[in-house]
């Protein structure tokens, strides 16, 4: 027997109560009632399933998997699946929240939803991943469904899973079924712009955050924690605007150099280093603390949960931090930022653009029609910016943080919607 149960997580602020520090915030400002608050914040539906998975070993190991699904109020529920040994039940029912809200600030007609697995994909072979996948999906079958519940990869999941995902799906329906998750390969009804476009993203918000700050993003500086999916991508884009990448980090540690980072250099770099930027000899290698408190303009956490906290957030020096990943700066930290004057462009906000183009994905599926890179481009981007517009002016109107602003945004949506709808 190998199984061994998800630990909690430990040393770290619950990510859950994070997120509800923050929702109980804007709640408050926006006097919504006691049974609205039960309403929003009860999951609506939370499913957790044993999955025994033969090994390449000939062992039989088994994983709990996760799939919440928090809303579905104003359309089917989207949300990632999470590959990762620290997934338990508290960080999905978080992540599906966050969704909800992310899917309502850029104003797609999508509930959230989240999923995950506890498992270590890094030290599993591809086909105890895809035996994995396979018997997850099947686990959920009666949950997922392209008018009910979309899943789309998280951390430790990419198109590969999504593939075998849309495969196991399809079979059991008879037919093949795209609409059923995004994130697929493009030969599968992937779309163009998908695999860049949380990234992407990012970088729109970053921009538009600087235009507020009047910080001219050819004369820019940035330090960008983590570098798969979001933070490379980020990285990169923001690159091509002008602003030198300082430094950048992933598992293996963060490698810094002032004169900026050639990030093309770097991802391909990792791509021929099994995807590690282990030995990375162009840029100088520092601490992966150390690179939180570099004096750049603008700081992407694009990696994991809770790694800005009290601990280290006195010692940031940047004027803006862009969350590309989800939940990266606990609710402790808020007050300190916000004495601090940092701009903060939140999580379900800044990497709002990834579920942006998995509904452009599920709306070519449905219709059968793929559109071209540069509409996907040209749609992302006006969504982002007028996302962000709208949370700005809703910080100005209540007096309050790019965060709860957003949370604000969001929250009115989904209640309103609620009231309209009724039936309780
Ligand atoms: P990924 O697995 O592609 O990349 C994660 C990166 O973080 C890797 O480079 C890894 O080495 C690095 N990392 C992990 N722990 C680290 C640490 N302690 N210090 C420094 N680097 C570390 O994952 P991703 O898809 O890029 O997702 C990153 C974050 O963004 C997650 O929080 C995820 O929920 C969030 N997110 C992803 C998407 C998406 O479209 N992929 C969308 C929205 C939010």
């Amino acid at each position: 027997m190998s199984y061994i149960e998800p630990a909690p997580i430990k040393d770290k602020d619950n990510p859950l109560e994070s997120m509800m520090q923050r929702f109980d915030k804007a709640v408050d400002l926006l006097g919504i009632s006691e049974e609205m608050y039960y309403i929003l914040k009860v999951p609506r539906k939370q499913v957790t399933v044993g999955l025994p998975v033969t090994m390449d070993s000939g062992e039989i190991r088994t994983f709990e998997g996760y799939r919440v699904i928090h809303s579905t109020i104003l359309g089917p529920s989207k949300g990632g699946i999470r590959f990762d040994p620290d997934v338990n039940l508290d960080e999905v029912r978080a992540l599906a929240a966050w969704m909800t809200w992310k899917c309502a600030v850029v104003d797609i007609p999508y509930g959230g939803a989240k999923g995950g697995v506890a498992c270590n994909p890094r030290e599993m072979s591809p086909g105890e991943i895809e035996r994995l996948m396979r018997a997850y999906t099947t686990a959920l079958l009666d949950v997922f469904g392209p008018d009910q519940d979309i899943p789309a990869p998280d951390m430790g999941t990419g198109p590969r899973e999504m593939a075998w995902l849309m495969d196991e799906y399809s079979k059991s329906k008879g037919m093949t079924v795209p609409a059923v998750v995004t994130g697929k390969p493009l030969v599968l009804g992937g779309s163009l712009g998908r695999t860049e476009a949380t990234g992407r993203g990012v970088m729109v918000s970053a921009l538009a955050g600087m235009e507020k700050l009047r910080i001219n993003p050819y004369r820019a500086t940035a330090a960008v924690q983590g570098f798969g999916n979001v933070g490379s991508h980020a990285a990169l884009l923001l690159r091509e605007r002008g602003t030198a990448i300082h430094a950048i980090s992933d598992i293996s540690g963060a490698y810094y150099n002032d004169k900026g980072i050639d990030v093309a250099d770097a991802i391909a770099y990792r791509d021929a280093n099994k995807g590690s930027l282990e030995g990375y000899a162009k840029a100088e290698p520092i601490s992966g603390d150390d690179l939180f408190t570099l004096p750049v303009d603008v700081l992407v956490p694009a990696a994991k949960e809770d790694v800005i906290t009290r601990k280290n957030v006195s010692s940031i020096q940047a004027r803006m931090i862009v969350e590309g990943a989800n939940g990266p700066t606990s609710a402790k930290a808020d007050d300190i930022i916000n004495e601090k004057g940092i701009m903060v462009v939140p999580d379900i906000l800044a990497n709002a653009g990834g579920v942006t183009v998995s509904y452009f994905e599920w709306v070519q599926n449905r219709i059968g029609y793929k559109w071209t890179l540069e509409r996907i481009n040209r749609r992302t981007d006006r969504i982002m910016k007028d996302a962000f517009d709208k949370v700005y002016e809703t910080s100005l109107k209540y007096k309050v943080s790019l965060r709860i602003a957003a949370y604000i945004v969001a929250i009115d949506k989904v209640a309103s919607t609620y009231k309209y709808r009724g039936g309780f």
